[in-house]
Parts: structure tokens; sequence; C-alpha cells
């Protein structure tokens, strides 16, 4: 459509330079026709699914090809399963097996990783990327309930799942976001995230490409770079409307802005023009959001998803974004707690008026037209993450707080299987404990653990990193520990602490916690 109605508008930039419409639109139909013929020279591998759809793993860098390959995919009817750049042979070798990919499409400089598979492999090349011409051929259709788009999960709590979408929940996901965030063609977004989960590919590209906005794709995120591109002047040609990225990138944005002592009045004055910026995939400490707000005059927009649902619940774009909190349920999402101990939901969207009860803490369960299929090649797990009257079971527990008048603002308290410490007859959430300890001006980061304890069943045990000072490490520790008596009921003071130089993190920058549950 916009190739149609704008073909010059510039639809992505990358080191290549700048793509419009009609560019895009051409490439992704020669690349399509090259998959097919591909794609028909072999018969399809596996079992799983619609037996007359193919699979095409992309494995290539944030850039116009990430854009294209999932076009073409589509443009065969194919689904399209976005790889990390950084899995190495072991992990490409898993998600090519579990996925049943039919074909992969990748830049030569990954060929090393994957040329002993034995799956047929298309390398773009410049032309593909920089080709003016079409060629005649059309892409097919697809309907609404074919499978569209594998997505793998962080690994967070375990081997990555596969979750299948269809079309119409990787729709539905776009116009959610683009309708709830007041995405427009006249947006300019820079993404700084990886094409492998929904928030850089769909919370960012595909909802800038669906508006005829304009998405600016960086391969990874650079903090110097990052800030060049944030802080162009509101009349320069590129100047940005919209950023988006994960606690961890805020974080350091931050760090950065102190060190290298950036200039307060010019950053605060062209980062004001910014329409949004958005946080997610991960809770936001207060102390980020605050610093970042005085930095830049922007209050962070939190919001919450997983790769089975999209998003589920933001703040507002308009109104208050309440610190510590994910926000409401999205329109169309309907949202629902269930009682930890008996089972019960005692609150759910739908019924909200009636059903007040502030502060009481379940774990979240979701309907949503956003939602995923099921995880493939995993039909019990699939079936067990729905209840039998269709909630999904996020995992992850929630309280729901009353705002002003207005009910169904959701905090995160965390992952049930990491996050929940029951610690004899208390059931904590570590997000909270987290949270305070981190507002104490001498701590960098901090991960709140269970660790197995004899008497309580599991005890509060946390690792911390301090920022840079002259004062020891004995002596800072010595003074959280005095700080948290202050703060914290005794119950819930981390008993065993660990003073590290850095925080282990996973790809995405998530914090795998059963990975610091073995450091103790
Ligand atoms: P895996 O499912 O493989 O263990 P994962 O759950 O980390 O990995 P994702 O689907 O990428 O994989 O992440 C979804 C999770 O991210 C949610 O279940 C939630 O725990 C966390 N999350 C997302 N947004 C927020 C937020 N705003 N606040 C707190 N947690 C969040
Ligand atoms: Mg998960």
């Amino acid at each position: 459509q916009h190739a149609l109605e704008s073909p010059g508008k510039v639809g992505l930039i990358d080191k290549l330079g700048k793509h419009n419409y009609k560019e895009i639109y051409n490439r992704s139909l020669n690349l399509s026709s090259k998959l097919h013929t591909l794609l028909s020279a072999h018969p399809k591998r596996g079992t799983e699914g619609d037996p007359s759809l193919k699979r095409i793993i992309t494995l290539t860098d944030s850039d116009s090809s990430h854009a294209l390959s999932q076009y073409a995919s589509w443009g065969n009817r194919a689904v399209t399963i976005p790889l990390s750049v950084k899995a190495t042979p072991t992990e490409i070798d898993y998600f090519v097996n579990d996925s049943q990919a039919d074909l992969i499409v990748s830049q030569p400089h990954y060929s090393e990783r994957i040329s002993n598979l034995n799956v047929p492999i298309y390398y773009i090349g410049k032309d593909d990327l920089t080709s003016k011409a079409a060629s005649s051929s059309q892409f097919a259709h697809n309907s609404s309930e074919d499978d569209c788009l594998v997505v793998y999960t962080s690994g967070t709590t375990g081997k990555p799942k596969g979750c299948m979408h269809k079309h119409r929940s990787v729709q539905a996901q776009i116009e959610t976001l683009v309708d709830y965030w007041g995405w427009s063609a006249s947006d300019k977004i820079l993404n700084v995230l990886p094409m492998h989960h929904v928030h850089g590919l769909i919370n960012v590209m595909n909802c800038s490409l669906w508006s005829g906005a304009t998405c600016e794709l960086r391969e990874t995120f650079k903090v110097q770079d990052t800030w060049e591109a944030l802080l162009r002047d509101r009349s320069h040609e590129d100047a940005l409307t919209l950023f988006m990225a994960v606690p961890t990138i805020y974080y350091s944005l931050i760090k950065h802005y102190h060190d290298q002592k950036l200039d307060k009045s010019l950053v605060h004055s062209r980062l004001s023009h910014f329409r949004l910026m958005v946080a997610g995939s991960a809770s936001l400490p207060g102390p980020t959001l605050e610093e970042w707000q005085s930095i830049s005059g922007q209050r962070l927009l939190e919001r919450y998803g997983m790769t089975e649902i999209g998003m589920g619940i933001s703040n507002p774009l308009y109104g208050s974004r309440i610190q510590g909190h994910m926000g409401y349920a999205l329109p169309g999402v309907k949202c629902a707690l269930r009682d930890l101990e008996s089972g019960e939901i005692f609150w759910d969207s739908e019924t909200a008026e009636n059903k007040l009860s502030s502060g009481r803490e379940g774990e979240l369960y979701i309907k949503s037209p956003c939602m995923f299929d099921r995880y493939i090649n995993k039909p019990e797990a699939s079936r067990e993450t729905f209840t039998e009257d269709g909630w999904f079971k996020t995992g992850d527990c929630a309280i729901v707080n009353q705002i002003d008048e207005k009910s169904g603002m959701f905090k995160h308290l965390g992952r049930l299987s990491q996050d929940i410490i029951k610690k004899g007859g208390y059931k904590l959430s570590a997000l909270e404990i987290e949270g305070t300890i981190l507002e104490h001006p001498s701590v960098s980061e901090i991960v709140v653990v269970g660790i197995p304890d004899d008497k309580h069943g599991q005890e509060v045990a946390a690792i911390i990193l301090f920022h840079k000072s002259t004062t020891s490490q004995d002596e800072l520790l010595k003074t959280i520990q005095d700080h948290c008596k202050k703060v914290l009921s005794s119950y819930k003071i981390p008993r065993v602490w660990k003073v590290v130089e850095e925080i282990p993190k996973n790809a995405i920058g998530k914090v795998v916690k059963k990975d610091i549950v073995k450091l103790f």
C-alpha cells in the first residue's frame, strides 16, 4: 500500500543508505521469486503444522535484508523464523532442527556458522539490497489463519521455545500498537534491538513499515552512536520522533551521559522533541525511569509483553505513567489474576467493576487477539500453558492497583518460577526487594534470588554491583546492610550477599536467575 501511495517515501535506513517503499516492495518481490525457485527444488522437510507451508530461517543483520527476507518468505506463503545473529553453530543447529526449516536466508559473513548444515541456503547479495527494477512475479496470498512467524522465547527459564504466530496474531500485534501508541507516517524511529524478538521485530520495525514511517536500523546497540542519533536537531531531515529499548539500554545511555559529561541543556532540549520513548522486556527500575526523565524530559512509557502474547499491557500514551507499573490491559486484551494457592480467578478485566481487589497478588492470565497458536514441537507444553477456558498462563506474578478513579493498573512482582521467594510462610517478591535496595545511590545493579535453605525452604540471597567509589566494597556492603534494616521488613532482607564486578546476563540482556542461584 505504501509502495503504491507514497513510493518515494523512505521506509528504511541502514548502512547502505536510504530505501524507499517502492524499492522495498520491488526488492522483496525479486527476492521472493528467487526463494520460490529454491523452495520448489526441495520437498518440505518437517511434518509439524500445515503440510503446504514451508519454513524459512532468516539469519541476517538488522538491516534492510531482514525486512526483505520477511516479505519474501510471506511472498511464498512460507513461515519466517528470525534467528539471533549471535547464535553459535550449536544453537543454530538446535533452531534449524526444532523449527524444521526448509531454507536459510543469510548473508555471506555468516557462512562459516551455517555452511555445514543439511539445509539449502540463500545468501543475500548486494544486488538484492540495491536493485531498482521489479521482476514480473507476484506475492502469494496468505490467509489470516496461515502460520506466519516463529519467534523463539529468550530462554530465561529454560531452552528457548518456538512460538508459532498466525498472520492474524501478527497483524493484531501491529495494529494494536500502531493505534495505541499513535504511530503515523511522520514517525521516525531508531532500532538498536535485535530482530529475533518481538520488541525489535514487531514493535519497532513492523509497526514502522505498517505505518508508512521511517525506521533507521542499526546492527547492534552502540552507546555513542545512539546518543548521536538521539541528539539530532529537530530541523535535521532524519530527526527521530520515537525510541524504544530495554531498561539496560537506558541505563547505559544514562551512564554515558554522566561519564562523558554531555551538555545538559542541549540534551534536554533535543530529547524533549520526541513524541514517545518506550521501555520494556524486563521491569524498569525506578531510578532509571526518574533519571532518564530528569536528563531528557521524557517520562518513559513502560509496557509488558511476551513472545507468546505480543504486547499485553501498557502505560498510557496520554495520562499518567506510573513508576513500577506495567500499565493497563491493551485494547482487545483481557487480563485476569489467579490466586497462587487456591487457583481461583479473583480478578478479571471484564468484571473488574464489582471485584476490586487492589494489592492481592496472583498469576497473570491473558486472552488476546495477539496470542500465539502453539509452541512448535511441544504439544504438551502448548496444552498446559492454556486453561480449559482458554486463558494463557503467563507464569508472571502481578497485582492490580486502582489508580485515581481508574482500575486495572498492573504491577509486576516477578516470575513465579524465579522471582517469588518462598521463605517460611512468606511469599516475597525478589523484584520488590531489588527495587528498594536499588534506591540507594551507591548501588549500580542488584539481583535477588531465593536459594535452598534447610530451615525456611528458601532464603533470600543477593548479588550486588556498586558504582565506582573510593570506599571499600566491604564498607559499601555494610552500609547497604544497615540501609536494608531501615527500609525492608526483616524477613525480606537478603541473608547471603555476593559483591561482583559484573552481573551475568543472556544475549538479550536479561538476568538468568537460575544461573545466579548457582553462584551461591
Ligand atoms: P523463556 O520464556 O524462554 O524463559 P522469556 O520469558 O524471558 O524467556 P520473552 O518472551 O522474551 O522470553 O520475555 C517475556 C517475559 O519478559 C515476561 O514473561 C516477563 O517476565 C518479562 N517482561 C516483559 N516486559 C516486562 C515488564 N515491563 N516488566 C517486567 N517483566 C517484563
Ligand atoms: Mg517466557
